[in-house]
């Protein structure tokens, strides 16, 4: 049954995606014009393209498409806060009963969009988007990828295997996200925490259309330690547990000592006994003592609650007058700024 009153807004994080953004623009354009023609989205429905502090010309390119009418809103961060931060505050800014998060670099099968919407209109509020193989993807990356999903499993967090962010969340999903309010964010971890009926749509994953890859080795790394130090507290449970294995191991050695001294002529064997467990000890400790010092850090960040992004500038927002930056600053308080401000905050430029 066509819905044209399905408000839908994508929004797409872009970091500096100069290469990719022409391409992303016309497929989503073409793709907002098709859905609309079909009854399945209202006219308003909107792209978000969320500069992530670019260095290249990205917010320029954006601002051209805004300025030439075409059906996007662009969202500026005062500085590039990582992906997960800039997703965030696309999802906070972006009007409508619908919202879609995709990456900027197509790689991503848009089609499934269309079969993410059928599924809300069936009444799901959350639809994750999920690859259905990753031949595309290096062997490095597959193989890490699927043991990183096996341990956060074994882990206890809930992730939906193969789903990054792509996903379609209903107007009270992210309602609902916005009660989170932590500064570590590990987004695939908190959705399923959500609840509320979900779906899942599976697609075809292929090459990024252009440009490299934001996601260095070191920032996959990053977002791994996140998840696993977010959404578990088994590796404290471990250092007890090693704690507990040690202590055995020590009474046991201790009681074959006594043994050794009361009950035999033989002298305990020299240096080794006493240096190698200090050695071994000194290392557990010092582990220990480092993944303690990893949730510590987090409880820090977490205590401060700094801003998770600030949001410089927002243009093509229709509903406040085309762009107009005044009407979303502290005093103006538009909707949308009363929004963002609880979460982040949009900066005076
Ligand atoms: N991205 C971002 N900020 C960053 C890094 C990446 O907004 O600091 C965006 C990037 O523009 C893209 C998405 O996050 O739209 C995913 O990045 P990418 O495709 O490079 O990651 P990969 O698919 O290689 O893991
Ligand atoms: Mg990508």
């Amino acid at each position: 049954m066509p819905d044209t009153s399905t408000h839908l807004s994508i929004v797409v994080p872009c970091y500096n995606e100069q290469e990719v953004l022409p391409e992303t623009c016309r497929r989503l354009t073409a793709l907002l014009e098709r859905l609309c023609v079909a009854g399945k989205i209202a006219q308003e429905s909107r792209i978000y393209f969320v500069d992530d502090g670019s260095r290249d010309s990205t917010w320029s390119i954006i601002t051209d498409y805004v300025r030439i009418g075409l059906p996007v809103v662009g969202v500026k961060l005062s500085r590039n806060r990582g992906h997960q931060n800039a997703l965030l505050a696309g999802l906070f800014s972006a009007r409508g009963d619908a919202i879609i998060s995709v990456d900027a670099d197509l790689q991503d099968d848009l089609e499934a969009i269309e079969v993410m919407l059928d599924r809300f209109h069936e009444g799901c509020e959350i639809v994750y988007g999920v690859r259905k193989h990753r031949h595309v993807d290096s062997f490095f990356k597959r193989i890490t990828a699927q043991y990183f999903y096996r341990v956060i499993a074994a882990l206890g967090a809930q992730t939906i295997p193969n789903h990054a962010d792509y996903r379609l969340m209903s107007r009270r999903a992210i309602d609902a996200l916005q009660e989170f309010r932590e500064v570590n964010l590990y987004l695939r971890g908190i959705i399923p925490l959500l609840g509320f009926r979900a779906a899942v749509v599976e697609y075809d994953r292929s090459k990024r259309f252009a440009g490299e890859s934001k996601y260095p080795l070191k920032k996959m790394l990053e977002l791994a330690f996140e998840a696993v130090t977010s959404f578990s507290v088994f590796p404290l449970r471990l250092i007890s547990f090693l704690g507990f294995i040690v202590f055995v191991g020590a009474m046991a050695v201790t009681g074959w000592a006594l043994w050794v001294a009361l009950f035999t002529a033989r002298a305990i064997p020299g240096w080794a006994s006493v240096v190698l467990p200090m050695y071994f000890l000194g290392g557990v400790q010092l582990l220990a003592l480092g993944v303690i010092g990893e949730y510590l850090g987090k409880l820090y960040l977490e205590a401060k609650s700094r801003p998770r992004f600030f949001i410089s500038q927002i243009i093509g927002d229709s509903v406040a007058g085309q762009g107009d930056q005044r009407e979303r600053l502290p005093n103006g308080a538009s909707p949308v700024y009363a929004k963002v401000q609880s979460h982040g905050a949009v900066d005076s430029q």
